[in-house]
């Protein structure tokens, strides 16, 4: 399976949009790496991971063709993962030559926002209203299972378990340190990357997000358990500001236990 990571940031994005901190500062001095936007990925050039605000810079800047995902699936509907009022530019008379459905996945919020957003049609939107831990087979080759974050307790959160022929990807970042059900689910489970929430960086604090030192402990527990599979790798996503790491320290702290630090546009082959 090819990520390919369209954005790497919280919900602000890093530079922050208004923020005049010193990280902020720095990362516009330095630029390249450092600069991060909304969240979301693309699996094989047809399954996409929430919509978040900067998709139309993301189409701009790696060339995107958008028409050719096939299956988007959303975590949950904050603001900086989900924007269905730009899903709305892929019907008529906006798009010219989107021929195929766009599978949409997600739960009851996320089902409501495309209804109200989406000029609803049938033959270009298909609605898929999923439910955590009951797996979709996405298609003949790929099956996808909600799992649940700990994220906002006003909304069912999710993290994605992705297989595809022989390969596995767990997708988590706005998840905080995962709920029993989750670990219970992945018991016994094994895949070849794992994709994980990083946005307190050094700060203290692992509910609602997580921080390095939960991303390290995770990674020492898939090791352990023999969860991730030989040659697996942890990548570490979704970083704010607040944490004050750019992206050489991160790489710098990281390494020291082999885990990969994502970065705008970067792409990773499973
Ligand atoms: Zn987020
Ligand atoms: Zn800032
Ligand atoms: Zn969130």
């Amino acid at each position: 399976m090819k990520i390919h990571f369209l954005g790497t940031a919280a919900a602000e994005g890093w530079p922050g949009m208004f923020c005049r901190c010193e990280f902020c500062q720095k990362a516009k001095e330095l630029g390249g790496k450092n600069i991060r936007t909304r969240s979301s990925a693309i699996i094989d050039n047809i399954l996409k991971i929430d919509f978040p605000p900067d998709t139309y810079h993301h189409v701009l800047r790696d060339k995107i063709d958008l028409a050719a995902i096939e299956y988007l699936f959303i975590t949950h509907t904050h603001s900086d993962h989900f924007l269905p009022t730009d899903i709305q530019n892929r019907s008529p008379v906006m798009a010219h030559g989107v021929d195929r459905p766009l599978h949409i996945y997600g739960h009851d919020l996320v089902i409501q926002g495309c209804k109200a957003s989406i000029n609803y049609r049938q033959e270009l939107y298909e609605l898929h209203h999923i439910q955590p831990f009951r797996c979709v087979q996405v298609d003949e080759r790929t099956k996808v299972t909600p799992l649940i974050a700990d994220h906002d307790k006003h909304e069912t959160c999710l993290l994605y378990f992705i297989e595809k022929d022989d390969k596995a990807i767990l997708y988590g970042h706005d998840t905080g340190w995962f709920p029993f059900e989750t670990w219970e689910w992945l018991e016994g489970k094994s895949f070849d990357l794992a994709i994980l929430d990083c946005t307190g960086g050094p700060l203290p604090g692992r509910r609602n997000h997580m921080n390095n030192e939960a991303v390290i402990e995770m990674n020492d527990i898939f090791r352990q358990k023999a969860m991730l599979r030989e040659g697996g790798i942890v990548i570490a996503t979704h970083f704010s500001h607040n944490g004050g790491m750019l992206h050489e320290e991160l790489e710098r702290f990281f390494s020291r236990y082999d885990i990969l630090v994502a970065y705008d546009g970067m792409v990773y082959h499973v």
